[in-house]
């Protein structure tokens, strides 16, 4: 086996200052990026502390008690969130997902849901709110979450064998209380649920058919993520990674699904839907999604911009560079100042990382592709 190459290097603080330009740009809803993609979705993280430890994102190796997270006054404020988000969506963001780290121990998280809740996009529709959990403290906070103005939830679940994600979480939590969680979540009214799993080759793919047999028919959307390079600490390796391909043939060897049309343009999973009797779809039984981030590159309609925990706007998942939003939120800037120095940034935009890494020799590794940033900072 290959030995892992973990660098330990903090690239947080690598960013660019978001500059106001000299002549005003009045946000139109219809920005585009140097591909003509619009920006349409914008992922926040709230915090950048976890208290899991899976082993392909925070790796307890690097992330264990001498870890420095983040102090508190770095932390965007729900206000300064807000504010960058009432911003965002007169640039045409229409969806806002919260994630982090772990989104749910972020401190009265409900407090900023009901004030996202309540903005609206320039032909005056709510923005669609959602937010991606380790279901950790789900059980808790799911009636709070849904009254707070959240419309749906993604939960994370590696496997459904107990010994399997004990392992993966690493820190020894059971997998009967996130399906609890999730329970909860559908209790409280959160509809649209689905659950993300990322797949490990030789690690839980023994788990692909049995979440696919216990998510049908529930009305829990699953989808299979592909392991990706993201971050520098987690020792990825290709070898590791099981195209989604192989995923979808694994279940249809099985179960007969039905290749479904995408919803919306720039969404992330692929989707098949289970078939009846008749060989044709059958909504009671559900469907399930693909995210081929490694096999298949949908750089084309990537209209996602992320904010981190600390207000650095980043414009690719893979990005090593983030904007510095928060300083100019600290400047005094007015609203129509950090709106126009929002608009060049993603004018600018010309990142395609999957696309150009699917382009790369197979046996390229992310040392070849510069520096980047953890997804529990970044937020996935
Ligand atoms: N803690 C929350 C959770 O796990 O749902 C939200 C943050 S987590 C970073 C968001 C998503 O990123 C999770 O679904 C997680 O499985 C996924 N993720 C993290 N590292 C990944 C990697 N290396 N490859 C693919 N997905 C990854
Ligand atoms: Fe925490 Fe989510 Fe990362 Fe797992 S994937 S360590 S739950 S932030
Ligand atoms: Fe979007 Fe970057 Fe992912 Fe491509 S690699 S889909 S540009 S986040």
């Amino acid at each position: 086996m290959a030995e892992r190459v973990i660098p330990l290097v903090d690239e947080r603080a690598a960013s660019r200052p978001a500059i106001v330009p000299p002549s005003p740009q009045t946000p139109t809803g219809l920005l585009q990026d140097q591909w003509g993609r619009p920006l349409r979705d914008l992922r926040i993280s709230v915090t950048d502390r976890c208290n899991f430890r899976c082993n392909y994102c925070m790796p307890k190796e690097v992330f264990d008690k001498n870890y420095q997270y983040l102090p508190h006054s770095s932390l965007l404020s729900f206000e300064e969130i807000t504010r960058l988000a009432r911003l965002f969506a007169a640039h045409g963001v229409r969806k806002i997902r919260l994630t982090g780290g772990e989104p749910l121990l972020r401190k009265n998280i409900e407090a900023l849901i009901e004030q996202l809740a309540a903005l609206r996009t320039p032909d005056g529709q709510p923005l669609e709110l959602t937010l991606t959990t380790n279901a950790t403290l789900l059980a808790r906070k799911a009636r709070a979450l849904k009254s707070a103005g959240l419309n749906r939830v993604t939960v994370s679940l590696d496997g459904l064998d107990d010994a399997v994600f004990r392992r993966m979480n690493d820190v020894d939590f059971p997998v009967a209380d996130v399906l609890a969680g999730i329970e909860a979540a559908q209790a409280a009214g959160l509809t649209g649920l689905k659950v993300n799993m990322v797949v490990k080759r030789g690690t839980n793919d023994d788990q692909i058919l049995p979440m696919a047999r216990y998510f049908r028919g529930t009305g829990v959307t699953l989808r299979f993520i592909e392991y990706m390079d993201v971050g520098a600490t987690n020792g990825w390796r290709m070898d590791e990674v099981l195209p989604s391909d192989e995923v979808i043939a694994r279940l249809r060897a099985e179960l007969p699904l039905i290749a479904l049309a995408p919803r919306t343009v720039g969404e992330t999973a692929v989707r098949w839907g289970y078939a009846g009797v008749d060989g044709l779809h059958d909504p009671a039984l559900g469907e399930v999604g693909v995210i081929s981030s490694v096999s298949h590159a949908f750089c084309g309609d990537c209209n996602r911009a992320r904010l981190s925990t600390e207000g650095q706007l980043y414009l690719c998942l893979f990005a090593s560079q983030g904007w510095d939003l928060r300083s100019l939120l600290r400047s005094g800037a007015n609203d129509a100042e950090i709106a126009s120095a929002i608009a060049p940034i993603w004018q600018q935009r010309d990142d395609r990382y999957s696309q150009l890494r699917s382009e790369m020799p197979p046996d390229a590794t992310p040392a070849h592709t510069g520096r980047r940033i953890e997804m529990s900072y970044i937020g996935g």
